[in-house]
């Protein structure tokens, strides 16, 4: 059974918890009786969530209207 890390916000304090994959999603409880909790993300290494564009590819060297190529340096 995976293991979740939470952290509770009331508290601050850390703990984890062991419930099925199905139920990850439901709200823990803090060890202090704290529902004001937030699971952390621990051991899954995750990236960027969107699919964002990709760094912009290099433009072509002759980019129209250059100054060689034209004529006007021949
Ligand atoms: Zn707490």
């Amino acid at each position: 059974m995976p293991r979740y890390d939470f952290r509770c916000r009331a508290c601050g304090s850390t703990f984890e918890l062991s419930r099925p994959m199905a139920r990850s999603g439901d709200p823990a409880i803090c060890p202090d009786g704290h529902d004001d909790t937030v699971k952390l993300l621990s051991t899954v290494a995750v990236t960027g969530g969107a699919g964002g564009s990709s760094a912009p590819a290099a433009r072509p060297a002759s980019g129209g209207g250059g100054c060689c190529g034209g004529g006007c340096c021949g």
